[in-house]
């Protein structure tokens, strides 16, 4: 790559790592059908989360002192307001990701407004926040969700796949362009760690990775990343990483990403701020 078109980084930095979580909690596919009220087992998975797993890493991300960026559906904040309103009292971010973990994909325009309408309300409500920051959740939206979004008072969104700096996304009818995070799945927890029955997950029920191949991978990612000074998000789920055999292994991922002295460590939002300011849109 070069150096035109790297990313500009604060200070002596040469890349920047912006570590997030998705904190879904019980949300998702079978509560929008229903299905997870005949399914405590599986509601126990997702509650996990919130309960007792966000919790712990809120703790390690203390101890290393990284400053994250918690995504999550407003139902969870709901049902679950003193670990939410911890995330922002220990200094880190929290922002939008549907109400029950809607697909932004499915839903007509007027459906997404009213869905960020509700984010909104309980936000101010419990947290006492307007989030700046979006992920979409499943995956994917419609092609008139980024000027949704800026209507809703969001700056960036961390939902698409398509690069590995931050970009500005122009939207018709709106002088502000919406900022992209864009992540990846190598660094989705998902994709090596998680493990449920009823609904199944992997659809094969096939083991998980080994965790030191999943740490010597993520290492390698964070290296790779940082060597090309780009910026680098995760897609970590507390109820997948945030137990205690793994949160030995996110300890140790820690540890190494520590170990760089010129990287900057950053919320989504921090990192979005700074990218407005670089295309002259502060
Ligand atoms: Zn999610």
């Amino acid at each position: 790559m070069s150096p035109s078109t790297t990313p500009n980084w604060p200070g002596e930095s040469r890349a920047s790592m912006a570590l997030a979580f998705d904190v879904d909690g019980p949300t998702g596919d079978a509560m929008l059908n229903g299905s997870i009220w005949q399914k405590p087992e599986y509601f126990g998975f997702g509650a996990y989360d919130p309960y007792r797993a966000l919790p712990r890493i809120l703790d390690l991300l203390d101890a290393v002192r990284i400053p994250a960026t918690f995504f999550v559906p407003a139902w969870v904040v709901e049902n679950w307001p003193r670990q939410c309103q911890a995330i922002v009292e220990r200094g880190h971010e929290v922002a939008y990701h549907g109400y029950k973990h809607e697909s932004f994909y499915a839903l007509e325009l007027e459906e997404q407004r009213q869905v960020m309408e509700k984010c909104r309300e309980v936000f101010w409500k419990v947290l006492g926040i307007r989030a700046e920051g979006f992920r979409t959740p499943s995956g994917d939206w419609h092609t008139h969700t980024p000027g949704m979004l800026l209507d809703a008072g969001v700056i960036y969104s961390s939902s698409m796949r398509g690069d590995d700096r931050p970009y500005l996304v122009n939207v018709a009818g709106h002088s502000r362009p919406l900022v992209e995070i864009p992540g990846h799945w190598e660094l989705d927890d998902y994709a090596s760690l998680a493990y449920t029955k009823g609904p199944n997950f992997p659809s094969g029920l096939d083991r998980t990775a080994s965790y030191e191949l999943t740490l010597d991978n993520w290492c390698r990612e964070f290296d790779g990343a940082m060597d090309e000074g780009l910026c680098l998000t995760t897609l970590f789920h507390p109820k997948i990483t945030g137990k205690p055999g793994r949160l030995l292994l996110l300890e140790r991922l820690f540890e190494h990403m520590r170990k760089r002295d010129d990287v900057w460590f950053a919320t989504c939002r921090d990192v979005a701020h700074w990218t407005l300011k670089e295309h002259g849109n502060d």
